[in-house]
């Protein structure tokens, strides 16, 4: 697979490079003030060390995440969740 159809294919897990660098499960700009969605890099961070399913704002906005997941991705993080809570209750 060559490098333009590696950047078209869906992305399965959270260490999936995204298409064209832009979120592709959620909107591709800031629902506070528009502006694009970037992934979430720290300084001296390298680029292959990010995660490539956290985005921030470009602008100067308070500090969120969105996360670029699927729906299902968080179905199955519930699911987990639930079991956990389940089998650590008193
Ligand atoms: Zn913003």
């Amino acid at each position: 697979m060559n490098f333009v159809d590696k950047l078209k294919q869906v992305p399965t897990s959270a260490a999936d490079r995204r298409p064209m660098d832009r979120p592709y499960f959620i909107r591709n700009n800031c629902p506070i003030c528009e502006k694009s969605l970037v992934y979430c890099q720290e300084e001296n961070e390298k680029f292959e060390d990010i995660w490539f399913d956290e985005f921030v704002c470009s602008g100067n906005c308070e500090y969120w995440i969105y996360f670029d997941w699927a729906s299902s991705w968080w179905q199955k993080l519930k699911v987990k969740i639930s079991i956990w809570f389940r089998r650590n209750e008193k």
